[in-house]
């Protein structure tokens, strides 16, 4: 029978989250920023990290569509846009896992050409180097994970398992 095992407990992410907020709070400064949640995945994260910032900063939301039943399709779409004006702003795009790239490449692409964004970090909870097909690296990463497909803590899988509090995985 399968069984879930636990990767990273509710203490571990409120541990990593405190201390990576340190550093975009060290980043943003005195300026204002815009700190961007890709959905649905990354807003368990996103809703953590954003409560520790300190600074001037403003909530928007983009959601791209890219898997179809747990392996990466190849397409990325914008299924949902920006809604502030990110022109000539910090931007701090928060996601819940980096696998192939796929996903940031075309974010990236897209908010510097529709969007005229010049500076865009990207925050990482996750980042799985194994599966990655194009050069992407973020700038701040919660944890480097070995090639699991991880659930919980906005990880879906198949929708499901988005509510836990812990990131898990499974096994036979
Ligand atoms: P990328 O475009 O970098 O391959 O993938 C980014 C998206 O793929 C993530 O936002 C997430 O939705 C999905 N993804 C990649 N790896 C995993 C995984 O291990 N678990 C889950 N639940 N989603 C994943």
């Amino acid at each position: 029978m399968k069984k879930l095992e636990v990767l990273y407990s509710e203490a571990d992410l409120d541990k990593r989250i405190r201390e990576i907020a340190v550093e975009i709070n060290e980043y943003i400064g005195e300026d204002e920023a815009i700190i961007v949640a890709n959905l649905k995945g990354a807003i368990p994260f996103y809703a953590d990290l954003f409560r520790c910032l300190t600074g001037k900063v403003k909530m928007d939301f983009i959601e791209t569509q890219s898997y179809i039943d747990n392996k990466s399709s190849g397409h990325v779409k914008i299924a949902r846009d920006l809604s502030e004006d990110v022109k000539g702003k910090k931007i701090v795009i928060v996601e819940d896992i980096l696998d192939t790239g796929l996903t940031f490449e075309h974010i990236l692409k897209h908010l510097k050409h529709f969007h005229g964004a010049k500076e865009v970090k990207i925050c990482v909870l996750l980042n799985k180097e194994a599966n990655r097909k194009v050069v992407m690296k973020a700038d701040w990463v919660g944890f480097d994970i070995p090639d699991h497909y991880v659930l919980g803590y906005g990880l879906d899988d198949n929708q499901y398992y988005r509510n836990l509090p812990y990131i898990g995985y499974w096994t036979e």
